[in-house]
């Protein structure tokens, strides 16, 4: 096999991507890309997040394999801000998503394709939206209910409303400063 030019790029080098792909004919040519896409070109993936700031970094490589099954190796990577679903703040979540999807031209072949793949049902040969596919992939990593990794504290309950934080207050020991600036007041 001959890697040749593509070998010689250096992997840091971004390009930038096309808007709309035809995956089958990049299979065949052996593409790769590299490069950013906005957060705020996927709104299916940003409706789920706190808001649309920031990019993925995108890597794909399109190839066939030894039996001439045309796929797309890619991974993504993005920090993106959701709601802790424990706590109610906001957190960043890293996303580090890697897939491998085999193209295939109809729902009856998924069933042919090795088990390494998922499949990439294109059912026509319009062109496909880069992001759409990126945007899927983010989507499914997406945990379902997010949360800190750490023990975080419930800090709403703190805070809900006055009468919770004078209950606080009347538990805990008054300081002796405190006693000093009622008796001084008093006076
Ligand atoms: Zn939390």
């Amino acid at each position: 096999m001959f890697y040749g030019f593509s070998y010689i790029i250096p992997s840091i080098m971004h390009q930038k991507l096309p808007k709309e792909i035809d995956p089958f004919r990049l299979a065949q040519t052996g593409l790769k890309l590299d490069g950013e896409l906005p957060l705020a070109t996927m709104p299916r993936l940003t409706k789920s997040l706190q808001n649309d700031e920031g990019v993925v970094n995108v890597k794909m490589a399109f190839d066939m394999d030894e039996i001439g099954t045309p796929y797309m190796r890619g991974n993504f990577i993005a920090s993106v801000s959701v709601i802790c679903e424990r706590c109610m703040e906001p957190m960043m979540l890293d996303l580090d998503v890697d897939c491998l999807l085999a193209m295939v031209s109809s729902e009856r072949k998924v069933e042919g394709l090795a088990e390494q793949y998922d499949p990439w049902i294109l059912e026509n040969n319009d062109p496909v939206l880069l992001s759409s596919v990126v945007e899927d992939e983010l989507i499914l990593s997406l945990p379902l209910v997010p949360r800190h990794e750490e023990v975080c504290l419930p800090d709403e309950a703190w805070s809900v409303g006055d009468d919770e934080n004078e209950l606080i207050e009347v538990d805990k020991p008054a300081s002796p400063f405190a006693v000093l600036e009622t008796l001084k007041t008093k006076h």
